[in-house]
């Protein structure tokens, strides 16, 4: 709001509430009479990540688009990347850059074994939920890793590292069935696994890769979707050229 002040004075930002949406988790309005933006947002008392992803991507549509457009209104299904439309890929965009700067996500995990309580410090850091994290990660990170998201048993989106995305695009597809032995359809092995969090060693074979994976899984049942962080070990084998950033499939936010 201050920054809307200083920078556009003439048409700041002039509210921020959180207010029960119905049907869509966030919403920038041009209020004519008032002559602010009021920026709405569905409250999230036990996920706050989720909270904060929905006010930076409002923000996002006050900066990039309120020439634009007078009214955003942003459903799930649109945060979630389901629409497919540019201005909301923009959005989402500007809010993990705003929330977690890679410079300073760099420097947290640097050196460091990639496990979920390493994510979860940093989602912690940065106010957002472990997906958000786990997908900026991927953006930067050198290691071959790739997250995938499943929902009752089929592969709906991933999303890998610049060094494994030659793998994922010749092995995934979406409404893939997941493998029957990965942690992404066996929640009894996560929960039976003691370091789960630290993921499970897969030989080749379990995931469609030519080489070893260690998988991390969260599972929600009551969602029945499952999000899969594997660690690729393409130890030896030698990187080419990612292919183009245009071919990856839009994932969701949460
Ligand atoms: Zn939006």
């Amino acid at each position: 709001m201050e920054w809307s002040q200083n920078v556009v004075p003439d048409a700041p930002i002039g509210e921020l509430q959180a207010k029960e949406l119905d049907g869509f988790e966030g919403g920038l309005f041009w209020l004519k009479q008032r002559k602010i933006w009021a920026l709405l947002y569905h409250p999230n008392p036990g996920t706050p990540g989720r909270s904060n992803f929905t006010i930076a991507h409002e923000f996002g549509h006050y900066v990039l688009h309120r020439k634009v457009q007078e009214a955003f209104q942003c459903s799930q299904s649109a945060t979630l990347g389901i629409s497919g439309a540019k201005i909301e890929r923009e959005a989402d965009q500007f809010a993990s850059y705003l929330l977690m700067p890679i410079d300073d996500f760099s420097a947290q995990v640097a050196g460091r074994r990639m496990t979920l309580d390493v994510l979860g410090e940093c989602a912690a850091r940065y106010g957002v939920s472990l997906t958000a994290a786990t997908l900026k990660w991927l953006e930067f990170s050198d290691q071959s890793a790739i997250a995938i998201m499943g929902r009752e048993g089929m592969l709906h989106w991933w999303r890998a590292s610049d060094s494994a995305k030659k793998y994922a695009f010749a092995n995934l597809h979406e409404g893939m069935e997941l493998p029957v032995d990965s942690l992404a359809v066996r929640s009894d092995l996560v929960l039976s696994a003691s370091n789960f969090r630290d993921g499970v060693e897969h030989g080749t074979g379990v995931w469609p890769f030519p080489m070893p994976v260690r998988e991390m899984a969260v599972i929600s049942d009551r969602y029945d979707m499952s999000i899969s962080l594997l660690i690729l070990d393409d130890a030896g084998i030698e990187h080419g050229d990612a292919p183009d950033d245009d071919m990856v499939t839009t994932p969701p936010t949460f």
